[in-house]
C-alpha cells in the first residue's frame, strides 16, 4: 500500500513530492476510506485549527487517533505536532497521541519564520546538522519519558520520536535535506 499525506489543508503537495523523490508511492488522504488503504501517513503543516475543523466535518478524527494509536507510521511536521500533542498552549483540542508539551506560534509570526541551523543525532547520519525551516512554528515545552529527542534548534527539541510517531516542529520537505523522510521511510 501507499503511504498518505493528510490532503485537507496546508503544505500536503509538498510531502507527496519529497516521498516520491524517494521512490515511495504517496497519495493524499482526504477521508476514511482513504486513509484505511494507507501504510503509513503525513500530518503535514498547515493551519492545525483549519485542519482540525475539516478534519472534524469529515468524520476523520477519530479514525485518524485509530489507525496512529495501532502503530501506523507518522510524519508529522508543524501544524501536524499540534494535531498529536498531548497538551497545547494555548488550549486546543488535539489527538493527544505524543506525549510532549507545544506552544503554538512560540518562534515569532509569519514575518519572523527562518531558516535555523539545527544539530541532529546520530541517527539522522551525517553531517551532525542540518537546516531547519520554521513557519509559525510550535515550540516543544516538554517531553515525555517515552520521546526520543533527534534535532535541536539551541536547547529546544525540533525532532522527537516516540515509537512509530516522528515529530518535526520545522518543515523537512521545504529543504534538499531528505534525511527526516528518510527516516520515515525506513519505518514502511
Ligand atoms: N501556526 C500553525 C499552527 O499552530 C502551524 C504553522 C505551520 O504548520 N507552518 O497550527
Amino acid at each position: 500500500m501507499p503511504a498518505g499525506v493528510l490532503a485537507l489543508q496546508g503544505d500536503f503537495e509538498a510531502h507527496i513530492l519529497t516521498l516520491r523523490r524517494l521512490g515511495i508511492d504517496a497519495v493524499p488522504v482526504r477521508t476514511a476510506g482513504e486513509l484505511a488503504a494507507v501504510d503509513a501517513l503525513v500530518l503535514p503543516g498547515g493551519e492545525s485549527t483549519t485542519m482540525l475543523k475539516l478534519a472534524g466535518e469529515e468524520g476523520l478524527l477519530e479514525p485518524l487517533r485509530g489507525t496512529i494509536a495501532d502503530g501506523r507510521p507518522v510524519l508529522a511536521t508543524c501544524a501536524g505536532v499540534v494535531l498529536l500533542a498531548r497538551e497545547v498552549e494555548p488550549r486546543q483540542r488535539s489527538l493527544g497521541l505524543l506525549d510532549v508539551a507545544v506552544l503554538r506560534n512560540a518562534y515569532g509570526r509569519q514575518i519572523a519564520s527562518a531558516v535555523v541551523p539545527l544539530r541532529v543525532a546520530p541517527a539522522l547520519g551525517e553531517p551532525p546538522a542540518m537546516e531547519g525551516v520554521f513557519i509559525r512554528a510550535p515550540r516543544i515545552t516538554r517531553t515525555g519519558a517515552g520521546v526520543e529527542v533527534l534535532a535541536w534548534r539551541d536547547e529546544d527539541p525540533v525532532l522527537v520520536r516516540q515509537g512509530t510517531i516522528l515529530a518535526a516542529t520545522f518543515h523537512p520537505e521545504l529543504t534538499d535535506d531528505l534525511r527526516v523522510h528518510r527516516l520515515f521511510a525506513a519505518s514502511l
